[in-house]
């Protein structure tokens, strides 16, 4: 379904029809849409409209590439309009425009980083966790050393070096 430009040339008239794609072809000059609403009409002088009755000659549809909003800056396409439509990897999802994705974000408490505060913030996680890596080795030695006594190995392991005993 979609808004169509589409010409006479007998009667040298051109309007948009609302119809499934399919229904183009072998449209007549003086058809109906989609809502079985007669199509014709043209411009009057007085700057409203009028209904035309058309003359019965096949109509040609003519290409005019035109932005066309089809629905409000919330919506989400799904992919399946996804010519102006932007993936986000974080989401796994399609938005709208690159804007809806960050409103989507800061609506649910996520806030977008800059990629040196993405790197800043994988490094910490990275160096917590190496750090956590030697925390857990040194207890193992230390239970080791401890014969197994968990209470002095972590004692051990968690006391500033200068306060142990050995
Ligand atoms: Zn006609």
């Amino acid at each position: 379904m979609g808004f169509y430009k589409v010409k006479c040339k007998k009667c040298d008239e051109q309007w948009e029809v609302m119809v499934p794609f399919t229904d183009l072809e072998g449209m007549i000059c003086g058809g109906r849409d989609y809502y079985d609403r007669p199509v014709q009409w043209r411009d009057t002088p007085e700057g409203t409209v009028e209904n035309t009755e058309g003359c019965g000659n096949l109509v040609e549809r003519i290409v005019e590439l035109k932005p066309f909003a089809i629905a409000g800056s919330s919506l989400d396409t799904h992919g399946v309009d996804n010519v102006n439509g932007y993936w986000s990897p974080s989401f796994g999802r399609y938005f709208k425009n690159k804007h809806a994705c960050y409103a989507h974000a800061e609506a649910n408490g996520y806030r977008a980083v800059s990629q040196r505060e993405a790197d800043d913030a994988l490094g910490g996680q990275y160096n917590n966790l190496q750090k956590q890596d030697e925390v857990g080795k040194t207890y193992s030695e230390n239970l080791k050393k401890a014969k197994g006594d968990k209470v002095e190995a972590a004692a051990k392991t968690f006391v500033p070096q200068n306060m142990q005993d050995k």
